[in-house]
């Protein structure tokens, strides 16, 4: 049995989910024909309250082509110093949209709308023009911290005050909404525009959904062209997609559960200095000085338990689907044996 710990990224496909994928009426999504992903798309847009979707191979490209339809070369994206979008996308906001991050420092991932304000530059030639703010929900390098709607809120009336795109990472947004137990039409209100990943916490093997106007989706459908994003016969995917959304969400609080025994574990153990607050399925904490987390990550796979190094003394834990309560006492052996 191996334990896999890296991420929510590694689930494998269910037999449902395989067998949804294996009877999914496909076509050429290129010329609009593929009625699954159509159907995946038009799902998770009603979901949120937005009027159309698009489908993408990764969470990645979504924000990618949100930044990219949002601005234009030589504006400005706000967002925390933690998010994806500036940490994880390879550089993607400069490389691909000629942006410049403002980068913001929030109370583990979260700015609010005083900050934003105060960091929106004035309409001056010599100032850089702001033009998007990002918000990431839950944060994952902040620990999965995530918004409330009513932390949110004042953001999307000060983006429409002052006429600025506001965007959603919501690659975990069903995790946070898990915590929150507010709804996905009270998220979408929010926002112009909205990431889902499908192959994180949902099971999917891959996908992500962009979501907003037709008039905003019709622009990031030419950018995922041009992007290299354009998939054929999708519909297989938009398969697991669909059935991640119908069958895997409310089960999320399994994961955040197990976080929080395995956050107890932690607490329990003399080499572990310091645990972030685990708000939903991810675990990052800090290991004291007698050991680091190369040391730590080793003698972990000697256990065959995989983990992510977050930092010389700093490690994740991420819960998932394929993270069961068998495993759960495995590790826990092995963490009091170390
Ligand atoms: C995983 C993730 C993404 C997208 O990642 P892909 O691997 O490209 O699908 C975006 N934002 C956040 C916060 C993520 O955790």
């Amino acid at each position: 049995m191996i334990i896999d710990l890296r991420s929510d990224t590694v689930t494998k496909p269910t037999k449902g989910m395989l067998e949804a994928m294996m009877n999914a009426k496909v076509g050429d999504d290129v010329f609009g024909e593929d009625e699954t992903v159509i159907a995946l798309e038009q799902k998770s847009a009603a979901l949120f309250g937005k009027e159309a979707g698009l489908f993408c191979p990764s969470g990645t490209m979504t924000n990618q082509i949100a930044i990219k339809v949002h601005t234009q070369p030589g504006d400005e994206v706000i967002c925390d110093v933690n998010s994806h979008i500036y940490n994880y996308e390879g550089g993607g906001i400069s490389f691909n949209s000629g942006v410049q991050a403002k980068l913001l420092q929030g109370d583990r991932g979260r700015i609010n709308a005083e900050q934003i304000e105060a960091a929106i530059n004035g309409d001056f030639d010599w100032l850089t023009k702001t033009s998007l703010i990002s918000l990431e929900n839950t944060v994952n390098r902040a620990g999965g911290s995530y918004y409330t709607i009513a932390q949110m809120q004042p953001i999307g009336e000060l983006a429409k005050q002052k006429k600025i795109g506001f965007h959603l990472d919501g690659a975990r947004i069903f995790n946070a909404l898990t915590e929150t137990k507010e709804s996905t039409k009270q998220t979408g209100e929010l926002f112009d525009s909205i990431s889902i990943c499908l192959s994180k916490g949902l099971g999917a093997p891959t996908g992500s959904v962009l979501l907003g106007t037709k008039e905003f989706i019709k622009k990031a459908r030419r950018v995922r062209k041009v992007f290299g994003g354009g998939m054929r016969q999708a519909g297989f995917l938009a398969a697991a997609g669909i059935y991640a959304l119908d069958n895997h969400v409310t089960r999320l609080k399994e994961d955040h559960d197990r976080a929080k025994k395995i956050e107890s574990i932690l607490k329990q153990l003399s080499y572990i200095d310091n645990i972030m607050p685990v708000d939903s399925n991810i675990l990052i904490f800090d290991l004291n000085k007698n050991i680091n987390s190369a040391d730590f990550e080793k003698k972990l796979l000697d256990n065959k338990i995989k983990m992510a190094a977050f930092g010389k003394q700093t490690v994740r834990f991420v819960t998932h689907l394929d993270f069961t309560d068998e495993m759960l006492v495995q590790l826990e052996k092995v963490l009091k044996a170390v």
